[in-house]
């Protein structure tokens, strides 16, 4: 387990499964439709229940299909986690489709309303890079610069920031993605 704290904000990697993190919230890599899905959004649904999709159901007949970069909150339905953060990444194209400010807010978004909930502890998935085809090396360095800038910058109640990662490739990824910034962050904090 690799970790760093940003503001009193733990940021921890653990390589695992998402669906058995007892935080307060875990996101969800959801698709607009909110309906479920492959990857790590058909784990969450088969693992949280019916519920779960019950209240995405009604979230998209009151406001419609999630945009990318959004993000919506449900309970937890049979998970551990109160919560779950159902929110959009972007679709890899190439890169030049603002790919980087999507995934940036997929991650900020959930956050903010994290803080809005009061919570204390949030678990995140690599969002984007399974089948949306985002790579890994650079998703995990927008992933990490998205959560350092937004733990630096706003008030939050979020006291731990937990990435599963779910293979040992994209682990080592996001490890080395968290000492080049954290030590970035530290290199400018003893600056001043
Ligand atoms: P996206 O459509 O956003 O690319 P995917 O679910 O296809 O989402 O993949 C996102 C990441 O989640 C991939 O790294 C995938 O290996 C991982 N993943 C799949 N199942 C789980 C799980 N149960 N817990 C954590 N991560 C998971």
């Amino acid at each position: 387990m690799e970790q760093r704290t940003i503001n009193q904000t733990k940021i921890s990697l653990i390589q695992g499964d998402i669906t058995r993190q007892d935080t307060d919230a875990i996101v969800n890599a959801a698709n607009p439709s909110l309906m479920g899905g492959g990857g790590v959004d058909g784990a969450i649904h088969r693992a949280g229940g019916r519920a779960i999709l019950e209240q995405c159901k009604e979230i998209v007949s009151k406001q419609g299909r999630l945009p990318t970069g959004k993000a919506v909150i449900t309970s937890g339905g049979n998970l551990k986690a109160k919560y779950v953060i159902h929110t959009v990444g972007p679709i890899w194209q190439g890169g030049t489709k603002s790919e980087a400010e999507l995934l940036t807010s997929a991650y900020q978004q959930s956050l903010k309303l994290a803080t809005e909930h009061n919570l204390e502890s949030i678990s995140f998935p690599s969002i984007s890079t399974g089948a949306y085809g985002y790579p890994v090396e650079e998703a995990a360095q927008v992933a990490i610069k998205a959560v350092v800038s937004f733990l630096r910058k706003e008030a939050t109640s979020i006291k731990e920031v937990v990435f599963v990662l779910f293979d040992s490739r994209t682990y080592e990824y996001y490890r080395s993605a968290l000492e080049e910034i954290s030590e970035e962050y530290n290199a400018e904090k003893s600056a001043i």
